[in-house]
């Protein structure tokens, strides 16, 4: 068993207060991989101290002191990212080589992004009546980072380069299933002599500690990536304390093949944006809508190519989809394929684990083929409730209004894809799609300066780009008469 993962406190290692622990499970053998501290309030307030000692000389350094800082945690990351990718297989039971293509470049691009976003950082003035307004950037303070499962130090690291950057102080909780990246990130800090205070890191539940950060009046702002129900939670506790609240959210996405689609062209980023991850990434396309002329042809190419994916053993380098998350999130996409058939669904291929099962693993995974269900209401459940796992509905349109209304018709508003020979026509029927982010024959084509974030019940805010900056930091003007 690996030693066990610590909390990161002030800089040092720690134990929670208590002394509890959880177990991480590696969910594509069920072994048990370590322990991790089952922290509570009282571990959060000696996170939030450490922050808040720390806050005024990390705020006070200069904004290329924190831009080198950065590079020097990109480079370091950079150079350890295969033990990344490792361990984030490890937690996740993701494929190594999407890990390697995936969460480890990102974590380290993240880092690289935002520090070259603060070198084109310039001023902002206006001057009007004699006088120049100066609008002038502080940080927020102590930032609370809640993290989910599905990309661990990828979505971590997206928050915690611009929290940096901007002068915030930060306490970071990674999901109690996959803390093993987290605390890499923490030794790589550590390693470094990053300043002590800066950045800390506590483990457990999200009803313990997730909850006690959104609640610590000191901590000024939250930064949320989960899901909806969660999200919920989180606003409640945060609006009426007023702290600066970014929610990003659950998904629903369409993926519309138009009329036109040359199928052959489009069928693996299709299949890509349909099982990346086991479907567990909030972009995944979860519902391909697909013009009716072309709706017997797409299935039936579409099945072959998913039939194609080579599921198993997540550290085998062909691997292709690994395991989903737990054998508790597996029993809740299994119980989505049973409703898929029980709303009057037909699986064209997949199925639950008894139905279909995967050969040669070990049979303490948490595995399922790529599963494909047919025939379901636009308006089903299955159809539009998040399972986010390796599921997807397949639906008929007939035109591209009835495409729009079916495409709108779910509570969420994350992302979506449009396929079509005519990319103009593709930008055009994207403007109608309710949601924050619409690729045109394209799937998680990622340019990190575009806002980010879902609308309806996907999420409240932006990230990415000035939109991170902009919500790591306090915009205040100071208003200077000339003469
Ligand atoms: P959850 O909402 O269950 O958890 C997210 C994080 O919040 C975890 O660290 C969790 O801890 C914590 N948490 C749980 N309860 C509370 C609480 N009361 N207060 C504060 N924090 C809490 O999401 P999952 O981890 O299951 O992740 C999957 C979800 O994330 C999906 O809905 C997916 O769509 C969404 N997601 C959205 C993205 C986006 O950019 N919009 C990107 C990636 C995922 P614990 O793990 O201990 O419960």
């Amino acid at each position: 068993m690996m030693g066990p993962v610590l909390n990161y406190i002030n800089g040092e290692f720690v134990e929670a207060i208590d002394g509890a622990t959880i177990d991480d499970i590696n969910p594509a053998t069920g072994e048990t991989i370590t322990t991790i501290p089952r922290s509570q309030a009282e571990d959060v307030d000696a996170a939030t101290n450490a922050a808040l000692a720390a806050q005024a000389s990390w705020a006070a350094t200069t904004l290329e002191e924190r831009i080198s800082w950065l590079y020097r945690i990109a480079n370091a990351l950079d150079a350890q990212s295969e033990e990344i990718a490792l361990l984030e297989s490890t937690d996740t039971g993701k494929p190594v080589s999407l890990a390697r293509r995936v969460d480890a470049a990102r974590s380290v691009e993240n880092f690289r992004f935002f520090a070259q976003m603060g070198e084109q950082l310039q001023p902002t003035t206006f001057e009007d009546h004699g006088a120049i307004n100066h609008v002038h950037r502080s940080p927020v303070g102590c930032v609370g980072l809640i993290t989910p499962w599905n990309l661990p130090l990828y979505l971590l690291s997206w928050k915690v380069a611009p929290a940096l950057l901007m002068g915030n102080t930060i306490v970071a909780k990674p999901s109690e299933m996959t803390p093993l990246t987290a605390k890499f990130l923490a030794k790589t800090l550590h390693a470094l002599n990053f300043p002590a205070g800066v950045f800390n890191l506590v483990h457990g539940y999200g009803h313990e500690v997730g909850q006690a950060i959104v609640e610590h009046p000191h901590i000024r702002g939250i930064s949320f990536t989960g899901g909806t129900a969660t999200g919920k939670v989180v606003a409640a506790t945060a609006a009426p304390m007023f702290k600066k609240l970014s929610l990003e959210l659950g998904g629903k996405n369409a993926t519309i093949v138009l009329d036109d689609a040359p199928l052959e062209n489009i069928m693996d980023d299709v299949v890509r944006a349909s099982f990346t991850n086991s479907g567990q990434v909030c972009l995944c396309g979860s519902r391909i809508l697909v013009h009716a002329s072309i709706a017997e042809q797409f299935k039936a190419d579409f099945v072959q190519a998913v039939q194609r994916l080579k599921v198993g053993d997540p550290s085998d380098e062909t691997t292709q989809m690994g395991s989903v998350i737990s054998r508790d999130h597996q029993a809740k996409v299994e119980s989505f394929i049973a409703l898929g058939i029980e709303e009057g669904g037909r699986l064209l291929t997949g199925g639950t684990a008894d139905q279909c099962p995967v050969q040669h693993v070990s049979p303490a995974g948490a595995f399922l083929h790529p599963t494909v269900i047919d025939g379901l209401s636009a308006t089903s459940r299955t159809a539009t409730e998040e399972i986010f796992g390796p599921v997807v509905t397949v639906h008929t349109f007939n035109d591209e209004d009835e495409a729009v209304q079916m495409a709108n018709a779910t509570a969420y508003g994350l992302a979506g894809s449009v396929w079509t020979a005519d990319p103009e026509r593709g930008h055009a029927f994207a403007k109608r799609i309710e949601t924050g982010i619409v690729w045109v024959n394209t799937w998680l084509n990622r340019d990190l300066r575009t806002p980010f974030g879902g609308v309806k019940q996907s999420g409240v805010g932006r990230e990415g780009g000035m939109w991170s900056i902009g919500f790591f930091s306090e915009l205040t003007n100071i208003c200077v008469q000339q003469s």
